[in-house]
């Protein structure tokens, strides 16, 4: 089965003022619609492949075919990012205090406004195109950083439970060089359910 673009939970405009309608319709209709194609493409030359979970296929990048490997990492990377990112993105304003996650952010990072701070200048400092991430690492901890291009952090063993896009077709029709100006509007339109559900099955997550 060939993978499709998932569907948005929300309309293009409903995270406005803070990421515009036209930014989302050509982010997903075009952006993460090319991803998924070229993605599919390259397992067309290896389709037993389609058989196994993207996430799969990326956490173990080392067994993939060397003429696809690339692609995979880049598409594949690609196809599963955006799904993830439009899943912890919400039009409903959400406080982070409601959380029973937050104690875990707090303490592993001194307080929440200094995770947020810490995220934020990853965010900033990601040189070109990439992705700043609160991830959960192996040994179960949490950790901000960042990945260049596509890359998941599945590639280096580390579970997403946050995630965003700073490629600039994410932000450059409405922000356009002013990328801190678009990281401090990604704190209000945060899925925090969906990022403390994403930890909770992340602490369960069995590495191979
Ligand atoms: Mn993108």
């Amino acid at each position: 089965m060939k993978h499709t673009l998932p569907k948005l939970s929300y309309a293009y405009n409903a995270l406005e003022p803070f990421i515009d309608a036209k930014t989302m319709e050509i982010h997903y209709s075009k952006h993460h619609q090319t991803y998924t194609d070229k993605f599919n493409e390259a397992l067309d030359k290896h389709p037993d492949l389609f058989d196994k979970k993207p996430e799969e296929l990326l956490a173990n990048l080392s067994t993939i075919p060397e003429d696809i490997r690339a692609a995979v990492r880049n598409h594949g990377g690609g196809y599963v990012n955006h799904c993830f990112f439009w899943e912890i993105l919400s039009p409903k304003k959400q406080k982070p205090s409601d959380l029973t996650f937050l104690k875990v952010i707090s303490k592993s990072f001194s307080s929440f406004e200094k995770f947020k701070e810490q995220f934020s200048a990853s965010a900033m400092s990601r040189f070109g195109s990439g992705w700043a991430w609160l991830v959960l690492t192996k040994d179960k901890k949490l950790e901000i950083y960042s990945t260049a291009n596509q890359d998941s952090p599945l590639i280096d063993g580390k579970i997403a439970l946050l995630g965003l896009d700073v490629w600039e077709h994410a932000y450059y029709l409405k922000y356009q060089n002013k990328r801190a100006d678009y990281i401090a509007a990604f704190w209000n339109i945060i899925n925090w359910k969906k990022v403390e559900e994403n930890y909770l099955n992340a602490l369960k997550y069995r590495h191979q």
